[in-house]
């Protein structure tokens, strides 16, 4: 925390599971009330920036985090919203605009997707089958995999409960380049929880604080419990910059 005291702060924190808790359907998920007001609070502090980057689309998180003057960056980045509101994309986003449609219209034909819930993003997909049985969802799997054959410009994340289809070459590291090009006086922070956020961790290595919120934390992040320790640290963040602002 010494690190950041009396210095500008660039905050930037992933959504699901790391500012707002998981819940069984993804649909549902929503910011805490306390969460919110403590975000409102960066908004009003000069020398703090916040940005929110997740792997959900941007509109969706935007409904997600209604709150002015929040960098809001979906797709992993690759499409993001600037404080002014203005709309930015990845260099090869209009490549992809096409190709998620059709990958979706692909999947949505297919009988076996009847109880998967696509989730069609700008330029991603996520497909999401954990409630099905087993004999069904290596159905489903099966449908993926053709579809992967089919169509090399994109990443196929498959898991157990879902498939992220993401374009190659874009994660979270494109978004989080972009801020520290455009905030260069802003010291970085990142907050993340998972696999696709190591990017991130990794962009910030030497330069920025990472933390992971989970049991193991990957090299180059600090370890956060959960999102009690999250709101404690945003709370920190808060108060040193606040006392900063005070001593000027
Ligand atoms: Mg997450």
């Amino acid at each position: 925390m010494t690190k950041l005291s009396g210095r500008k702060i660039l905050l930037m924190t992933d959504f699901d599971g790391t500012i707002a808790a998981y819940r069984k359907d993804p649909r549902k998920v929503s910011l805490a009330k306390d969460m919110v007001a403590i975000l409102q609070k960066f908004t009003r502090q000069p020398n703090l920036k916040l940005a929110v980057v997740s792997g959900r689309g941007l509109q969706d998180l935007e409904k997600m985090v209604n709150i002015r003057g929040i960098i809001l960056a979906g797709c992993f980045g690759g499409v993001f919203r600037d404080e002014q509101g203005k709309v930015h994309t990845w260099e090869k986003a209009p490549d992809y605009f096409g190709p998620v449609e059709e990958l979706a219209e692909f999947f949505s034909r297919s009988p076996v997707f009847k109880g998967v819930y696509i989730e069609k993003k700008e330029i991603a997909l996520t497909l999401h089958y954990k409630d099905l049985g087993v004999k069904k969802r290596r159905e489903v799997l099966k449908v993926i995999e053709e579809a992967r054959e089919k169509n090399p410009i994109f990443n196929f994340h498959v898991g157990d409960k879902g498939t992220e289809i993401i374009p190659q070459g874009l994660g979270k590291g494109w978004f989080i380049q972009e801020m520290l090009k455009k905030y260069p006086d802003f010291y970085p922070v990142f907050l993340g929880n998972d696999w696709v956020d190591l990017e991130g961790i990794e962009v910030l290595r030497g330069q920025g604080l990472a933390f992971y919120v989970g049991d193991t934390p990957p090299p180059g992040s600090h370890g956060l419990s959960g999102l009690k320790e999250v709101k404690k640290l945003f709370k920190k963040l808060l108060a040193v910059n606040q006392a900063a602002l005070n001593a000027s």
